[in-house]
């Protein structure tokens, strides 16, 4: 039997309007080069300044996951040589993180802890076209958080349920879009594997650069198969950065990997420490929008809703501040959300939407949930009603005529109760000779000819009724 152990390193570019050291705009999907300075280009006699914005994010990313907030951190110097980053240099944190010894719990009751989560800048961008290779340094100087954890995950399982906790952690802090597909959020992968019961070795195998969450769980478990593959052989794993060929499904590699000593840390001489005195945590800490978890409990406690239903809703900050506001229109918890999850999401499927919850009026919805609770409008016409609401983004009175969903009266019922029984002369014989599945069709027949505003009910009662008197 082997086993595997798994760390992550996760990179999220804050939103802060404008970049880590200088005023340049922090905006995805720029004209390439339009937004650099001096500064974030590293010219000779620029000099960077932290965005004190870019602080209290991480802050509070750091107190959304549990961790100790440093009081005086250090932004250090990381040098490589590499065309994506023109000063040579990275200015990020070493030995003194904003932020240490965090922790995230996962469903199966797994503690992953956080190592350190740390400040520091992103590289530009390299565009690979045919024989040639552009740079865009928009992206140089856009701030990161890193977020560390010890290698506690056993499974890609996990490792899959924690980035989606954690993007939904800093989305709901508001400090990141986390995009994988935009690169707002990265991820890699450090992985180790051995036979049960022998220790693992030093020597970890870095994944980098997988761009979705199923990628990474697909890179996961072939890099597993493959170290097995190698120990069971007798082989020896090194130290190496491999990446994902998303095509194949299979990793290869890049190049051995380098060691800390290699970047020649350094503390940086152009930024002083960071110091946070515990008043501004504590104020941040108040200012601190509802956290995913605490969000689940109340929905759950105060709403009624079903863990599981509450699990599936949270990921959707702004469709709970949604439910809420229909609760708080129309009195009416439960049905607020069978509306919600079953008639709305069915009909608002693009995720982007979801997320920014683009749905109709909450007055609109709630108008629709009190003339179903008031029974002025029958179950079946919901869907209806509010697809043509979404579609014509008005309300219920200024789309249809309520006449138009009232029931037939008993007499109405009953005048086309008779002209069914006349026209399913075949179906009565049957139901009176003992085939009561023959009913339905006559039921059917009201229904159509009332164009569904008969109560089938009703006319079930009915048909019964003129029958027996045959
Ligand atoms: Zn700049
Ligand atoms: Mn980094």
């Amino acid at each position: 039997m082997y086993e595997m152990t798994v760390g992550l390193e996760t990179h999220i570019e804050l939103s802060t309007k404008s970049k880590l050291f200088c005023s340049c705009k922090n905006s995805f999907g720029m004209e390439a080069n339009s937004a650099c300075c001096p500064v974030c280009l590293g010219l000779p006699g620029s000099l960077p300044v932290l965005n004190r914005q870019a602080v209290r994010f991480a802050v509070m990313a750091g107190i959304g996951l549990n961790c100790q907030i440093s009081p005086s951190s250090v932004m250090a110097r990381k040098n490589y040589m590499y065309p994506d980053l023109p000063k040579a240099y990275q200015i990020t944190q070493g030995d003194y993180p904003i932020c240490r010894e965090g922790f995230m719990m996962l469903s199966d009751g797994k503690k992953i802890r956080i190592k350190r989560l740390h400040i520091e800048e992103d590289a530009g961008k390299l565009i690979h076209q045919k024989e040639k290779t552009y740079a865009d340094y928009n992206r140089c100087g856009v701030p990161l958080i890193e977020i560390v954890t010890e290698p506690d995950f056993t499974s890609a399982e996990q490792v899959r349920e924690y980035v989606e906790k954690l993007r939904l952690v800093m989305r709901t802090l508001g400090i990141s879009n986390c995009r994988m597909q935009e690169g707002s959020l990265r991820c890699d992968v450090n992985i180790s594997v051995k036979k049960t019961g022998e220790n693992f070795s030093e020597k970890r195998i870095e994944i980098k650069n997988i761009n979705s969450v199923s990628f990474m769980a697909k890179a996961i478990n072939y890099e597993f198969k493959r170290q097995k593959n190698v120990l069971k052989k007798g082989g020896e794993l090194n130290c190496e950065t491999r990446g994902f060929n998303e095509k194949t499904g299979e990793t290869f590699l890049m190049r051995e990997k380098e060691t800390a000593a290699d970047y020649r840390y350094f503390p940086e001489p152009d930024i002083p420490p960071v110091l946070i005195c515990k008043e501004e945590i504590e104020e941040i800490k108040q200012m601190l929008p509802e956290l995913p978890e605490a969000k689940k409990d109340r929905l759950v406690k105060f709403y009624n809703v079903s863990e599981k239903d509450a699990e599936w809703l949270i990921k959707y900050p702004k469709a709970v501040e949604y439910y809420e506001s229909l609760v708080r229109l129309s009195g009416e918890k439960e049905f607020s959300l069978k509306l919600l999850l079953n008639h709305i999401f069915a009909l608002v499927k693009d995720e982007t939407s979801r997320e920014e919850a683009r749905f109709p009026k909450a007055e609109y919805i709630a108008e629709v949930i009190s003339l179903f609770s008031s029974g002025a409008i029958k179950k079946g016409d919901i869907q209806r009603i509010i697809e043509k609401i979404i579609l014509e983004n008005k309300s219920f009175s200024e789309l249809f005529d309520i006449n138009e969903f009232t029931e037939l009266s008993d007499d109405e019922t009953e005048a086309l109760c008779k002209a069914a029984l006349e026209e399913n002369q075949e179906a009565v014989k049957a139901f009176l000779g003992g085939k009561e599945k023959a009913l339905f069709a006559i039921v059917g027949t009201v229904m159509k000819k009332s164009c569904g505003k008969a109560s089938a009910e009703k006319a079930k009662e009915i048909i019964l009724r003129l029958i027996n008197k045959i």
